[in-house]
């Protein structure tokens, strides 16, 4: 690729709405462009991040012997109706009507459709094991699409299904994903971790989900360095502590703490992780004397629970969770549009249900700590029809310290970001959707299901979290949108530098090498400044002076300093 023939689009300034460093960098960068909330152009730049991506997975799941397949982005709303997805899922399921008014989903996975196939297509258990995966553009109406590509409401999923016979074959179909992920998520050259998830219904351990380490990572992730044991917040597990450890309610008692109290601080006065209370939205009372200042600030922590995430409370400022500071009853108020003291003080004397008379997405679904046992509010959804949430007694299942499950060591708690997610499904939806084989007994048998998912689109996201300095985005070899920039200085004043730059940028084309030979005639300082940003790994610097001598500059994104090498040897050490 030459430059100049290219659409390459860096910019000086982030987007105001950029809270994580990915979405600056990917938007200065010039690889996406947003168009509306969580619905982003993939620029040509970053498009050859995402089809690096998908083509690694491609590749590894070809590998474990997944097939590809294409299902509609647009669904009819009648196999959802057979699940009965259609009505039991919440807004996040984005519902369209044709011209005729029939109904249709936006896929946000793709279970239903993918049974259909199945139980056309399978009808022998000789057919068994069988597995169908798609790269597909994925759409959900995430509360708060953010963080770019990181949460966006249209993004790319690599989603695949298996089909077995019984559940020991589901769960060798189960072993095989997994290590497909493992291999898929190496390559990639990131920094992850295997996490235990919860299973649903089903139980047992046959959920896990691939984080990628990261400290704005919106997951808390619970580990054991002595050993294997890793879990995601809500599925971890300690051992009884040794020592005395405050009882729960103790611990999620009302406190009362000074007015500028941070996250820290409270979590500090309670004995909680900061991973946990950052879960958690703070109400709080303040106490005023007479003369209107705050004497003192009675603070609740609500933990949220399912998939409400402290940042999209939105109370408060929340940059940088150690910053966060407590929103008083008053700004919470405010926020949610509610009549000033509607909320508070609330009298925890009996369990109080607090109902919120129009959908207020976070005031929903939620159970929080009280100050003593069984006196906990919940949330109550108006409007839609969701099962009351359960109290939840003990919400500090583990703190960072306790022994691990397999007592082999400490428990450490860090953050995550979910690029990928294998779960074992049973027969939830082959029985829903009455899809059957016919089994050696001769008898019709429901499908023992997997579904495996990736995000395609957040995984460069992810990469770039963990891997990235003041000058922009350093991506590892197998997913740089090039690998290779080739910077001739003087392109336009001398033949010798314009000859070399040539020839070193057609030798390597042959070699395979995706490369870029920035031939736009830019000076050397801003060049160099839009490929850093860019994060091109490996770059070669030809100039007139140098060539003279049979010398061009190497540099690797990491090195700080260019390393001289011969022209005969570029070719070697590209390689
Ligand atoms: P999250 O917990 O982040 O909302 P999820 O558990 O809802 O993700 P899954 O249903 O497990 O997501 O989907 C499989 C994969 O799709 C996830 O592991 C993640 O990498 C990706 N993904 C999910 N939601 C989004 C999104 N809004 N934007 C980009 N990628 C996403
Ligand atoms: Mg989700
Ligand atoms: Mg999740
Ligand atoms: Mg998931």
């Amino acid at each position: 690729m030459k430059a100049s023939q290219f659409l390459i689009s860096t910019l000086k300034e982030a987007p105001a709405d950029a809270e994580v460093v990915s979405h600056k960098l990917m938007t200065r960068a010039g690889m996406i462009k947003k168009l509306g909330a969580g619905i982003y152009n993939y620029m040509p730049m970053g498009l050859r991040v995402i089809r690096k991506v998908e083509a690694i997975v491609r590749e590894e799941m070809n590998r474990a012997g997944a097939i590809e397949v294409t299902m509609p982005v647009v669904q009819p709303a009648e196999l959802w109706q057979e699940t009965g997805r259609f009505d039991k899922m919440g807004p996040e399921l984005l519902r369209i009507q044709d011209r005729h008014e029939r109904d249709f989903v936006i896929q946000p996975t793709s279970e239903e459709v993918v049974t259909d196939i199945a139980r056309q297509e399978f009808k022998s258990y000789k057919q068994l094991p069988k597995n169908l995966y798609q790269i597909q553009t994925k759409f959900r109406d995430e509360r708060r699409p953010r963080f770019g590509l990181m949460r966006g409401r249209e993004f790319i999923m690599k989603d695949a299904y298996s089909f077995d016979k019984d559940r020991d074959a589901a769960q060798i179909s189960y072993q095989t994903m997994r290590e497909a992920y493992k291999r898929i998520f190496d390559r990639f050259g990131l920094q992850y971790r295997a996490v235990r998830a919860d299973s649903g219904a089903i139980g047992g351990d046959l959920s896990e989900e691939f984080q990628v380490i990261a400290s704005t990572g919106e997951d808390a992730i619970v580990y054991c360095p002595n050993s294997d044991y890793a879990a995601n917040i809500e599925k971890a597990e300690s051992l009884p502590p040794a020592g005395p450890r405050p009882a729960p309610a103790q611990a999620m008692a009302k406190v009362a703490t000074p007015g500028n109290s941070t996250c820290e601080s409270v979590a500090q006065q309670l004995g909680l992780p900061l991973a946990q209370t950052v879960k958690s939205l703070v109400l709080a009372t303040d106490e005023t004397d007479e003369a209107g200042q705050v004497v003192k600030t009675q603070v609740w922590l609500l933990l949220l629970r399912g998939d409400h995430e402290m940042n999209e409370i939105k109370v408060g400022k929340v940059e940088g969770l150690a910053n966060f500071r407590f929103a008083t009853v008053a700004e919470i108020e405010e926020h949610f549009g509610c009549q000033p003291g509607y909320l508070g003080p609330v009298n925890l004397k009996k369990p109080v249900k607090l109902v919120v008379d129009r959908e207020v997405a976070v005031m929903a679904d939620w159970v929080c700590g009280a100050n003593e046992v069984d006196f906990h509010i919940t949330g109550v959804n108006f409007g839609r029809d969701l099962p009351e949430p359960e109290v939840v007694a003990d919400l500090r299942n583990v703190v960072a310290g306790d022994k691990s499950p397999d007592g082999k060591g400490e428990l450490l708690i860090e953050r995550g970001i979910e690029i990928g997610h294998v779960f074992y499904l049973g027969t939830k939806y082959s029985k829903a959707m009455k899809a059957t084989f016919l089994a050696e007994n001769g008898k019709p048998t429901e499908f023992e299901m997997g579904c495996y998912g990736i995000g395609v689109t957040r995984l460069p996201a992810a990469a770039i979290e963990q891997s990235h300095d003041e000058r922009g985005i350093i991506w590892p070899d197998a997913i740089a949108p090039f690998t290779v920039v080739v910077c001739p200085i003087g392109m336009d004043r001398s033949e010798l530098v314009k000859a070399e730059a040539e020839k070193l940028y057609a030798e390597l084309l042959a070699l395979g090498v995706d490369v870029i030979l920035d031939d736009r005639g830019e000076r050397p300082g801003a060049m160099f400044a839009d490929w850093e940003l860019i994060g091109v790994p490996h770059r070669v610097v030809l100039g007139d002076r140098g060539l003279k001598e049979g010398i061009v500059e190497y540099q690797h994104r990491r090195d700080t300093e260019a390393t001289k090498l011969a022209v005969g040897e570029v070719l070697a050490h590209l390689k």
